[in-house]
């Protein structure tokens, strides 16, 4: 999507260790208009497939998420990456590897969230191994929800993990698509 190509040439900031920021519109400070212009997108992609839910991770999910649920008119639910103490009864468990932390953690939701009903959309902001995803998949299929598609807004097309999420048989849309990013030779869009 053009629109998003030339934000990313324009505020996104390579890191050594594949990591793209965008921290100026993205993630921590949020272009709240310009966010739900990419939702619009995202509405006319899927807004056929009858969604009753977004399902996300915290936390950088979460806010796009939110964004994401206007068109659609749904209610977001976010993985918590540990269960905390308001959160009773049973929950749906998953294990996460963090791509930008190097470091493991659960994707919790109580069960009272997410049952065989609902027909879910997962968001994310980035997609490159592949693990958020898998993981929140994993919640859906253990709640026994229909995975409709993801919704990612940035996927590193080299990192693979779109690849595997599409071969569990889940549709993906990406709003860009990286296939390369180096500091010397910059951004490479498919
Ligand atoms: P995956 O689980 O697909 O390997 O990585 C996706 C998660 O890691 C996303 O939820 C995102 O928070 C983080 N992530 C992965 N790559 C990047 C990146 O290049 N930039 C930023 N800002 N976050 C990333």
């Amino acid at each position: 999507m053009k629109l998003m190509e030339e934000r990313i040439r324009k505020d996104g900031i390579i890191e050594d260790g594949d990591v793209l920021k965008v921290g100026m519109f993205l993630n921590q400070q949020i272009d709240v208009c310009f966010i739900s212009e990419l939702a619009k997108e995202f509405y006319r992609l899927y807004k056929d497939a009858g969604i009753n839910k977004i399902l996300t991770i915290e936390a950088s999910g979460i806010g796009l998420a939110c964004i994401c649920a206007i068109p659609f008119d749904v209610p977001v639910v976010f993985a918590k990456k540990s269960k905390s103490n308001n959160m009773t009864g049973e929950v749906y468990s998953s294990n996460v590897h963090s791509f930008t932390h190097g470091t493991d953690h659960a994707a919790v939701i109580p069960k009272a969230m997410l049952g065989p009903n609902d027909r879910v959309l997962l968001i994310d902001d980035f997609l490159a191994r592949g693990q958020a995803l898998h993981g929140l998949i994993d919640l859906c299929e253990q709640a026994g929800a229909t995975i409709v598609g993801a919704g990612v807004f940035v996927e590193k097309t080299y990192q693979k993990g779109g690849e595997e999420i599409r071969a569990r048989g889940v549709r993906v849309e990406s709003l860009a698509k990286i296939k390369s990013m180096s500091v010397e030779e910059g951004i490479v869009f498919i």
